[in-house]
This record gives C-alpha cells, sequence and structure tokens, in this order.
C-alpha cells in the first residue's frame, strides 16, 4: 500500500515545530546570522521541545519517537532557516546517533539524557583536513596506554564541536593495523575540555553563518580506555551506517530549503509589481515557481521513501543517497531561482532568500557530496568500484 499521508503523531509534531520556526527563528535569525553568532536562546529551546531526542527512546531522555518524525522537524525548521536546521541534524544525526546505537550501557547512561534533552551538544569528528570523501583515509591515531587512549591527529569542519553547550566529539581514529594490512579504525568519545584536546577559532563561512564549524586538533589527548564506542575496529562500520542514515535527515534540510524558496516567493510573486502588473502575473515567473514546487515535492517523497525502508528495516543505502542528491539539486536550483524572481532584493542578505542561496551549496558537498551519492548509486546498482 502506498501511503505518504502523515500520523497524527507526525502532524502535531510538524505543526508545533512550523508554529516555532516561523514565530521565534523567523523573526531573529537573520540577525544572527548577519552577526555569525550561534543562537543559542533558540538552540535552547529546541532543547525543551525535545528536537534532540525525538528519536531516542523515553528510557534514555528521549521522545520515544522514531527518525521520520526528526525528518519532519528539520523540513520545517530549513523551510525558514538552515544554520537552525542542521544545528539539529548535526546534534542528532551525528551527536546523538553514534551514542545510541553503538554505545554501551554506562556510555548510553552517562550522555544520552543530557544530549537528548538539548542540555549538551555532541559533535562526530570524522572529516580530517587531508580529506572527507575517502573518510577511511584517517590519519588520526589512537594508542592504548595502560587503561587510557591517547589521541593525536586533527579534524576538518566539525559542527557544533566549539560551542559553549558542546559536551564531547565522537573521533574516529587509527587504533592499529587489520591483518590484511589495512587500517584499523576505532571510534572514541572525546568530552569536551579534556587536556590535549583544542578547538580551532570558528572558520568563515559562504553559509550556514549561524552554525559552529571549527578545525580540531588532539596532541597527546588522553581519555580512559572505556570510552572506545562499540567494539574495537568497527569505526569504519559505524560512521558508515551513521552517515547512510544522517544523509536522510540532511535530505529532509534540503527539502526544507527549496520549499522555503517556494513559501517565499509565492508572497512575492504576489506583492512585487512591474510594468503595471504583479510579477505573477508574467507566465516566466509562474513556471519558474511551479518547477521550483515540482523539485521540492519529488525530493520529499524521495526522502519518504528513504525513510520508510528505514523505518520498515529494510535496505535504503540507494534511497538515501537519491534522496540526499534530489534533495540538494532542488535546494540549490531553487536557490537560484528564488533569487531571480526577488531581483536586486534576492541578492542582499536583508532577505530569507539572499540567505537561502548562501546555504544551499553546502548541501552538495556536505555529509557525501554529490559525487560521492553518485558513486554510492552505481555501486547499488552493481556497477564496478
Ligand atoms: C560547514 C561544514 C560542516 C561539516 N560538518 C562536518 C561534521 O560535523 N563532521 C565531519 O566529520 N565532517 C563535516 N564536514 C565535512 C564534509 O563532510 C566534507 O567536507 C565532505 O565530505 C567533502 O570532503 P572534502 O571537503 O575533504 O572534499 P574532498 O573529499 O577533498 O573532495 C574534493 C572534490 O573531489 C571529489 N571527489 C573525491 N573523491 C572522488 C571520487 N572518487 N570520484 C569523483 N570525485 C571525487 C569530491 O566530490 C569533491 O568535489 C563539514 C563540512 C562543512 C563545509
Amino acid at each position: 500500500m502506498v501511503d505518504h499521508r502523515l500520523s497524527e503523531e507526525h502532524e502535531a509534531l510538524r505543526d508545533s515545530v512550523q508554529t516555532f520556526a516561523r514565530k521565534e527563528v523567523a523573526p531573529v535569525i537573520g540577525d544572527y546570522y548577519e552577526r555569525e553568532e550561534f543562537p543559542y536562546p533558540l538552540v535552547r529551546t529546541m532543547g525543551e521541545m525535545g528536537l534532540f531526542g525525538l528519536p531516542v527512546p523515553e528510557e534514555h531522555g528521549g521522545m520515544g519517537g522514531d527518525y521520520f518524525a526528526l525528518c519532519l522537524a528539520l523540513e520545517e525548521l530549513a523551510r525558514v532557516d538552515s544554520s537552525v536546521a542542521i544545528t539539529l541534524e548535526a546534534g542528532v544525526s551525528l551527536g546523538v546517533m553514534p551514542i545510541y546505537r553503538f554505545g554501551n550501557d554506562e556510555q548510553r547512561a552517562t550522555w544520552l539524557p543530557k544530549l537528548a534533552r538539548g542540555e549538551i551538544l555532541g559533535a562526530f569528528g570524522l572529516t580530517e583536513p587531508g580529506g572527507g570523501s575517502d573518510a577511511g583515509s584517517t590519519r588520526t591515531t589512537a594508542v592504548l596506554d595502560g587503561d587510557q587512549w591517547v589521541i593525536n591527529g586533527s579534524k576538518a569542519f566539525i559542527t557544533n564541536s566549539g560551542t559553549d553547550l558542546t559536551g564531547l566529539v565522537t573521533v574516529t581514529a587509527v587504533t592499529g593495523q587489520k591483518p590484511n594490512g589495512g587500517k584499523e579504525i576505532s571510534t572514541i568519545i572525546v568530552p569536551s575540555g579534556t587536556p590535549g584536546f583544542e578547538v580551532a577559532k570558528k572558520y568563515s563561512k559562504v553559509g550556514w553563518n549561524a552554525s559552529d564549524t571549527h578545525a580540531l586538533s588532539f596532541d597527546d589527548c588522553r581519555v580512559p580506555a572505556g570510552n572506545l564506542l562499540g567494539e574495537r575496529g568497527r569505526g569504519y562500520a559505524q560512521f558508515l551506517a551513521t552517515l547512510t542514515e544522517g544523509r536522510v535527515a540532511i535530505a529532509a534540510v534540503g527539502v526544507g530549503l527549496a520549499q522555503g524558496c517556494v513559501d517565499e516567493c509565492l508572497r512575492y510573486l504576489d506583492e512585487r509589481e512591474a510594468f503595471g502588473r504583479k510579477i505573477g502575473e508574467y507566465q516566466a515567473m509562474q513556471f519558474k515557481v511551479a518547477d521550483m514546487e515540482l523539485r521540492a515535492h519529488t525530493a520529499r517523497l524521495a526522502y519518504y521513501d528513504a525513510a520508510s525502508r528505514m523505518l520498515r528495516g529494510e535496505p535504503y543505502k540507494k534511497q538515501a543517497a537519491i534522496a540526499k542528491l534530489a534533495s540538494s539539486n532542488a535546494a540549490m536550483d531553487n536557490a537560484r531561482d528564488a533569487t531571480q524572481i526577488f531581483g536586486g532584493y534576492g541578492f542582499m542578505n536583508e532577505t530569507p532568500v539572499g540567505r537561502f542561496y548562501r546555504d544551499a551549496k553546502i548541501l552538495e558537498i556536505g555529509e557525501g557530496t554529490s559525487e560521492v551519492q553518485r558513486m554510492l548509486i552505481a555501486r547499488e546498482l552493481g556497477l564496478p568500484a
């Protein structure tokens, strides 16, 4: 049976996040963005609303919802602003989920309730200065010295890693050599403030300017042996699983941005006049917005499909990559067309579409570039790696 109607719970969640985004985020986010400032009051409210614990069971302090609920919340946030959306997306898919999925009882008890309530933020340090797409080329090392891991190396572009709320970063590191000579990669939890763990000054970015992104360095950074997440040597499999799941969430962010462009343009087409008529009366403008709605709608169906397969426990790697690719294409194309519809005002940072334009590009890069998504789809079609 094909049924894309939302359940009552999902509908109610979407409505409450939509109200929050429109009433509390929209009026203030432009100023945070211009100041390149992390919007602490908004993130705290998102924590109080339970958004960081949406797919986490209640016994761990979460809302007991599912991953699709997270996607719906992300779509509604990104419809208004992508910086707050990515703060939630990375906070949950990269911060909370690895601990929930791979952590032992003690790690879950220590970290999940605070993460799920948004009292602290978690980050995921996979990408290194030497390469992100080839994520298995990790150079950071962790050596077991008695009952401690000693970590050395660096990470690049890590979201949520340097806020006042950041409580931990899970990092991938080479912990040895596999019998076949390859790198043994493991994941280790590094609490913020651990000596030897330095958070560099935040990057100056093209977009997502009210979100937090830093380079990290580890210089003889010592954490307890018990901070190993899951089994030793399972790091590669863990981050592949984390990224596959995360692709569905980031696809929801792209769909939100694409739909936000439609929202803004519908308003403007009915307001702006040229040559004595509303610009919405010109077919050239109507066709643009029709194409924008087409892209947002089809990309939404792609992420709904990936999410429903995920929730049914079916393979969904190909669908997740398709959703991520379709939504980032939709976001880029819609941001370009929305800016065109707004004319000169579209090039001004004061309009949301100016922000959407700057925020769209990263969706083709973060959490797997568009080339990487195409590689994944080709592999799932049986083509050689
Ligand atoms: C704002 C921001 C936030 C981020 N947040 C995080 C985070 O929280 N955690 C984290 O770990 N990372 C994070 N990243 C990193 C992000 O995931 C990487 O930037 C991304 O995976 C690409 O890696 P790269 O930048 O090293 O590019 P590269 O891997 O160097 O790629 C450069 C180009 O080469 C292409 N390419 C590479 N290999 C192939 C191939 N085999 N075939 C064809 N083309 C190829 C790529 O598609 C790309 O176009 C973030 C990045 C940004 C900008």
